[in-house]
């Protein structure tokens, strides 16, 4: 939009003045961020509401993005930028005497997920607005977000994430939309008139779902989606009938909290009521809309896509079977053929704990009708399949099974289309976990490999970077981020190399006096930056990468005069507050760090830093001053990654197992531009197949990996008698199940490279500047104009060269 700044500043001046009856200069930074919010959503307004409307009046197909989980990030700077009003209010505001970054910086972080899947989601559904599309999201509006982590003596405290605390300015609260989701109860069919039967339904508890919803800017594009977030309330008929305070608490702890866990289900029943709840609250929204425009349901897969990512939203299938069958009189073979025409289902992981699974008495009590189509979901699924594959094939499939209601079954076999996230990954879908459902429907699988919001993760995180690149190339990679590849014609410009370094510099600094303040340890930016961020889990491995550290540890200490690569190690991840063995982790990572920082002997040649509270934002702090990015997965566990591409568009190494999507950027930017090492996913896959894994010869045939692992229970590293021990035994008694002694001694050659290679400014400037050339194909954009062409059928307005 045109935005003269002194139109700007006036309009700012008055809209603190309405909001807060105080001068510009009584309000705090919050009031300053609230009050910029309010005013961007005014100046966007017409934008948002013309979208709908052209949506409306063209009568294009709508994709609804279901996932129980989004991460968008702060959204003011995301706002500005994709406005096109960034430099315009940025500068404005310092006319006025006040802090842009600080204003910024007062935006709670919304924790509305846990981790890589759930911003998978909010940067798709930016790239979705950016591309024109006509794209939903549809989520749930919690009222606390992830736990804020803190460390206790090195353990982690996890405190309540109270980010609607201020309200959320970037919302629209729809009361006029919302709508009855049911629970529980008795239902029974009633044979009507006409011989047909309805369900009838008694003492069910109804629950009121009402959306908030975001809009989803655009980039330079005008266009303004809609991410509707919904919230459990009591019914309207609250007011006159009886609810125990029981009841009342039940109902608003639907949406609540949100599951500290990426990885299990946990606090089943409560969990399962969320599901149900934002599935079908989706749904109905979803079909009330389609006939305003329409008054039957011949169009309704034409016009409608409905995505479930990662299994959560799986009941989306049997709701809209529901409604179609319950409210539309539709037949079975009729409604079975628009619900899996409307469907499609990305899968996250292949860890066999996460695969979703419910008791059926469990699910039954809670989704009585629900349940009864299911039933019939599977009835059928037998009947059809089992005198082609035979019983055995469709028994391990079928969506009921083992007394459990099977809702990656369920997905895959209500939906039209199955993708994993990396080419590895989709493999190991069909060649493994659901490997008898891909002999049955061959033709549903696909992959489509992830991508990350590269405007956040570079442009606006890594302005220096941004302004560097685009006085070499311009500005057309900003539109097409594969025209990064340009960069490659400077990669012997000495002078560019030169610049390059100086740009990580600041961003080094730049993290260096956030760990000063905030940890007051002191960082030497002339050290590799050597980063590890994402969750805390066993499959991650952080583990091997703290057997790096005591070895760099134990190596300064026996050889005082050598000299070395000085290196920062920097952590950041929360771990499940019910995950034992990550917490012990991260207690033992703090306790090296306390060890090692206080060193005298060990000065600034060596550092670890564990940052609370990994989120967003730290992310956009730390990715930009990275040199080496550990990506450093079991082979086959990871499976794509993410952080792994926004580092490498920060121009940050990988050092990496060949895992997930660490291949295809291998590929990408040259396999002379990173640093891997270890098992591969099948020598991994052999020793399963045989049998044969023995951490014990790994450690017994390694005298140096024997005085790493034993500094974890001789007292070298204090206070951690307890997690030291656990974690010994995992690897020796338990034999190790993420295969970290038989990668040790690669991953620590690979090191030491790095260490020997870092030396050579120009060289690894080099390499770095291949992984930022390297690094558009992994843009969100292109990988959701994929899922547009292949699975969605969408159109979509911005032309990707
Ligand atoms: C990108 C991102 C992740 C995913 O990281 P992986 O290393 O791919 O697991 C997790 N958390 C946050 C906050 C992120 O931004």
């Amino acid at each position: 939009m045109k935005l003269k700044e002194s139109d700007f500043t006036t309009d700012f001046v008055n809209e603190i003045k309405a909001m807060y009856a105080v001068d510009l200069k009584d309000t705090s930074a919050l009031e300053q961020f609230i009050a910029l919010g309010q005013l961007l959503k005014r100046y966007n307004a017409d934008n948002w509401t013309n979208t709908s409307k052209g949506y409306r009046k063209n009568d294009l197909k709508q994709v609804y993005y279901f996932s129980i989980e989004f991460l968008p990030g702060r959204l003011l700077q995301s706002n500005l930028l994709n406005l096109d009003i960034l430099d315009t209010v940025s500068s404005g505001l310092k006319k006025l005497g006040l802090n842009y970054e600080k204003i910024c910086q007062a935006e709670p972080d919304p924790g509305l997920g846990n981790g890589g899947l759930d911003r998978l989601a909010a940067g798709y559904m930016d790239a979705m607005a950016s591309l024109g599309m006509a794209g939903n999201g549809n989520g749930i509006r919690y009222r606390y977000g992830l736990f804020k982590q803190v460390f206790m003596n090195g353990y982690q405290v996890e405190l309540p994430d109270d980010w609607l605390r201020n309200g959320n300015v970037w919302e629209v609260r729809r009361e006029n939309r919302a709508c009855v989701v049911r629970f529980g109860g008795h239902v029974w069919l009633q044979e009507q008139a006409d011989k047909t039967l309805r369900p009838v339904y008694d003492y069910t508890d109804d629950v009121l779902a009402v959306p908030y919803d975001i809009g989803m800017v655009g980039y330079h594009n005008g266009v303004t989606n809609t991410l509707r977030l919904w919230s459990a309330e009591l019914p309207p008929s609250a007011d006159h009938t009886y609810y125990s305070q029981k009841q009342r608490d039940n109902i608003n702890d639907i949406t609540k909290v949100l599951y500290p866990d990426d990885s299990s289900d946990e606090g089943r029943s409560l969990r399962l009521r969320q599901e149900y709840f934002f599935s079908s609250a989706g749904i109905q929204s979803i079909v009330r809309h389609y006939f305003l425009e329409h008054n039957n349901l011949k169009q309704f897969a034409q016009k409608v896509a409905v995505h479930i990512n990662d299994t959560h939203p799986t009941l989306v299938i049997p709701e809209l079977m529901r409604i179609l069958l319950d409210e539309y009189d539709c037949s079975w073979d009729v409604a079975w053929q628009i619900t899996t025409a409307t469907m499609s289902y990305t899968n996250h992981t292949i860890m066999q704990e996460a695969l979703e699974s419910w008791p059926i008495d469990m699910f039954k009590g809670l989704l009585p009708r629900i349940y009864q189509i299911v039933e019939e979901i599977d009835r059928r699924y037998r009947n059809e399949k089992t005198p082609i594959f035979g019983s055995k094939v469709v028994d391990n499939t079928a969506p009921l099974g083992n007394g459990q209601v099977r809702m990656a079954y369920l997905a895959v076999i209500g939906s039209h289309s199955v993708n994993g996230v990396a080419p590895l990954h989709t493999e190991l879908l069909k060649k493994d976990v659901l490997a008898d459902l891909y002999r049955i429907y061959p033709e549903k699988f696909n992959n489509k490999t992830n991508g990350i919001a590269d405007r956040r993760w570079l442009e606006l995180a890594n302005r220096p970077l941004t302004k560097l690149i685009d006085q070499r190339i311009g500005m057309n990679w900003h539109d097409n981020p594969k025209q990064l590849q340009t960069l490659t014609a400077f990669e012997n410009d000495t002078e560019f190399l030169h610049q390059l370094a100086e740009v990580k510099l600041t961003n080094k600094q730049r993290l260096a006096e956030y760990v000063k303040e905030n940890m007051n340890i002191t960082l030497n930016t002339d050290a590799i930056f050597d980063v590890q961020i994402k969750r805390l889990h066993a499959y991650k491995r952080q583990l091997l990468h703290v057997f790096e550290i005591i070895r760099e540890y134990q190596d300064i200490k026996d050889n005082p005069q050598k000299s070395v690569t000085p290196r920062v190690h920097i952590f950041g991840a929360k771990a499940a507050p019910s995950y034992h063995y990550a917490k012990s982790v991260i207690k033992v990572i703090n306790a090296l760090a306390d060890l090692v920082n206080n060193d005298q002997a060990i000065g600034d040649k060596l550092k670890v830093v564990f940052v609370p509270n990994y989120g967003v934002s730290l992310g956009e702090l730390i990715i930009p001053a990275a040199d080496v990015s550990e990506q450093i997965s079991t082979a086959s566990k990871e499976a794509s990654g993410t952080s792994n591409m926004k580092l490498m568009t920060n121009g940050a190494l990988s050092l990496a197992t060949l895992d997930g999507a660490n291949i295809d950027i291998v590929k990408a930017a040259g396999s002379e531009n990173e640093y891997t090492f270890g098992l591969t996913s099948d020598e991994v896959y052999g020793y399963y197949h045989r049998g044969d894994y023995q951490a014990q010869k790994f450690f017994d045939g390694n005298q140096e990996l024997q005085r790493v692992v034993n500094a974890l229970i001789d007292g070298t590293i204090p206070e951690i008698s307890t997690e030291g021990r656990e974690i010994y035994n995992s690897l020796l008694q338990y034999n190790d199940e993420y295969f970290v002694m038989a990668d040790y001694e690669d991953y620590v050659a690979k090191q030491k490279q790095i260490s020997s290679d870092f030396n050579d400014v120009k060289t690894w400037q080099k390499k770095s500047l291949a992984n930022i050339a390297a690094s558009g194909t992994f843009s969100a954009d292109y990988a959701v104009a994929r899922y547009a062409e292949d699975i969605w059928q969408v159109p979509f307005d911005r032309i990707l060269k």
